[in-house]
């Protein structure tokens, strides 16, 4: 029998010797701001002032007008961006804290480590963020926050999420880790509810290897995030001197070491300088993709009607033939990453379900019975979450930084899969 798949012999769409894009890419000037930060003396920001404003005050400057938001405190990473804000938002023990059902696991993490419970909620089945009409549902009493994240290339329904959270009086918290630079009604997300944060983890379009922001128009709040992120000290505003601490214990409130250090600063700040660039080849090589895709009867992911300008973190589509579907997205991914000799994955598997989510792992979960069934996940099925994990496949954003051969590639790829889709293994 004549096979045509690379998985099964025949040759890949496109050859190993051709290389895609590399993620991340160096911004010029990074490396003198990163052998600056060696040699200035000065490595963090809780290190004695060296005569100059520190690189993470440039940096959250900078960001902070990126963004338009008066406040930008810079963290160690996403995860610890999401606890100080959902803390400084008076979340704590036993409040509710409503999260997509599809989403990383940091969404689900970041509640129960402030000995809060995760609310599972349904996502739209084209946008694959929260669902309003859900998130509705799903407010109790005990609900104190709502956190939405704007996965992949989609931001989330914000008129109607923020109607809803206002309307009850809860606060709204954008996870923008997937979104940095995007624009809803011409604004950036992140200023649409109390907070919003970002992750500069290497995958992420604006990365500095690890870090983190939160932003917001509140000043308490902000110092709330200031206090919790240096150990319940914040930035001294009188006048420094060299070997001065620029740290000072204010201790309002106590806090956790989720510092971002002067190198990753440094380096974020340049980096920032390339986003829209990227983000614009990006959505112009996206642009492409749709078209080939949808020529072919796949269904690209969708953004909410007051997009502006979106941005992909991922690509998603749905492959939702049913010769595919049968195969299942896991066969179906891996054919297309031989064909394309680059990584296809599916989309999360639902956090309810997800075997990162794993709380009875960790004593420190074992709150009493009252809260372990609270976190327990058994029986949980969304629909919506179900559905997009049995049918999305996604592509890492790198693959969108090249040019218009990259793009004939990824289709051609998905146009052979589809061809020869008898020779994918069958479902197991
Ligand atoms: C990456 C990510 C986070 C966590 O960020 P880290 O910097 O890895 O801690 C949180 N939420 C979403 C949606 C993410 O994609």
């Amino acid at each position: 029998m004549n096979h045509s798949l690379a998985i099964s012999g025949g040759a890949p769409v496109r050859s190993a010797a051709r290389h895609w894009p590399a993620w991340p890419q160096q911004a010029p000037g990074a490396r003198e701001a990163v052998a600056d930060v060696l040699s200035s003396g000065r490595w963090a920001i809780s290190g004695p002032y060296v005569d100059r404003s520190s690189w993470e005050h440039r940096f959250a400057d900078a960001f902070a007008e990126y963004q338009d938001a008066r406040f930008c405190i810079p963290t160690a990473n996403g995860t610890s961006a999401l606890i100080t804000s959902l803390e400084a938002c008076g979340v704590g023990a036993g409040d509710e804290v409503i999260i997509p059902g599809i989403t990383w696991v940091a969404n689900a993490s970041t509640v129960l480590s402030i000995n809060a419970v995760p609310v599972f909620v349904d996502i739209d089945p084209y946008t694959l963020c929260l669902d309003p009409a859900a998130v509705e549902a799903a407010v109790t009493p005990a609900t104190r926050a709502i956190v939405v994240v704007h996965l992949y290339s989609g931001l989330a329904d914000l008129d109607a999420l923020t109607e809803i959270a206002q309307r009850h009086g809860i606060p709204l918290i954008e996870d923008c880790a997937q979104a940095h630079g995007a624009r809803y009604h011409d604004r950036r997300v992140g200023g649409f509810g109390v907070a919003g944060t970002f992750s500069l983890q290497h995958s992420k379009v604006l990365t500095s290897g690890e870090g983190g922001v939160v932003i917001t128009d509140d000043a308490g709040l902000a110092r709330q995030v200031e206090h919790m992120r240096a150990d319940g000290r914040t930035y001294r505003r009188a006048e420094l001197r060299r070997g001065q601490m620029e740290l000072v214990e204010t201790a309002d409130v106590m806090g956790s070491n989720f510092c971002l250090s002067e190198f990753q600063s440094a380096i974020a700040l340049h980096q920032l300088a390339q986003l829209d660039m990227q983000n614009k080849r990006r959505r112009e090589n996206a642009a492409m993709l749709d078209e080939r895709l949808s020529a072919l009867g796949l269904r690209p992911q969708r953004t909410s009607e007051g997009t502006t300008d979106r941005t992909y973190y991922c690509y998603a589509v749905a492959a939702d033939h049913d010769q595919l579907r049968r195969a299942g997205m896991a066969a179906v991914a891996e054919a297309l990453s031989a064909e394309l000799n680059f990584s296809v994955y599916g989309v999360y598997t639902p956090l309810y379900r997800n075997r990162l989510y794993r709380p009875a792992t960790r004593r420190r979960f074992r709150l009493g019975a009252d809260h372990e069934r609270r976190i327990d996940t058994g029986g949980i099925s969304l629909p919506a979450c179900e559905q997009a994990a049995a049918t999305y496949l996604t592509l890492h954003h790198a693959v969108l930084l090249g040019d218009q051969r990259d793009i004939d590639d990824i289709a051609d790829a998905f146009e052979k899969v589809l061809l020869h889709h008898d020779e994918l293994p069958g479902r197991p």
